[in-house]
């Protein structure tokens, strides 16, 4: 399946912030955009025109996507979802996105960053309601039980990520349980819960032209 395979950090000093893409190295002095706070490349530090209405979405888009390691169709695919729904398209692009399984592991704790949870998923060390899902699109529903599955609970980054990164227990719409390593989402959270800077509409405006 087609990836994005270069430098993270890139991405981070591109959108100017940080997209916090690796783990614990993103909290720590080491992080690329704490030393280099300018876009990547021969150009980077040049002072920036004023950016057009559509620079600004696409920008936006391009920082969402990013965020979540999606590429450009499959986050497309999402837009088209959201606006098929009844409500708020932004607001349901995001929660579509936050409920994804690699989404849901990374949220918990049990890995360091999305990238990290999406191997976890796909190396089939992840159990959805008692079985093992593989995807990691699989769309979490409320009540889904999230569960490490009893063999891979000794690996090292799962109880690294627990110690270093840990959060899970800080979203009021998830409940990790660390010493069984299983959490569940509890409700599909509210856009003003979901810690992701971002304006959405923006995005919407750019797709609905
Ligand atoms: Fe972004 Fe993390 Fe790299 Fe810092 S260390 S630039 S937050 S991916």
């Amino acid at each position: 399946m087609a990836r994005y395979r270069e430098a993270n950090c890139k991405l981070c000093r591109r959108e100017g912030e940080k997209l916090f893409l690796k783990g614990a190295r993103c909290m720590s002095s080491k992080c690329a955009f704490e030393r280099r706070q300018y876009a990547p490349g021969q150009h980077g530090q040049r002072m920036r025109r004023k950016v057009s209405a559509y620079g600004l979405q696409l920008r936006e888009k391009q920082k969402v996507r990013r965020t979540y390691g999606l590429l450009e169709k499959q986050f497309h695919n999402y837009y088209k979802v959201a606006d098929q729904r009844p409500g708020i398209t932004g607001e349901i692009l995001i929660q579509l996105l936050e409920t994804r399984l690699d989404n849901m592991v990374y949220r918990l704790g049990f890995a360091p960053s999305r990238k990290a949870a999406r191997q976890l998923v796909r190396h089939r060390h992840v159990l959805v309601g008692g079985r093992i899902v593989d995807i990691p699109s699989f769309q979490v529903k409320p009540q889904h039980l999230i569960k490490i599955k009893d063999k891979s609970k000794n690996l090292d980054l799962i109880h690294s990520s627990l110690k270093e990164v840990g959060r899970g227990d800080e979203l009021p719409w998830l409940r990790l349980n660390k010493a069984a390593l299983e959490g569940e989402l509890l409700e599909i959270p509210k856009r003003s819960d979901i810690p992701v800077t971002a304006n959405e509409q923006l995005i919407v405006e750019l797709y609905s032209k």
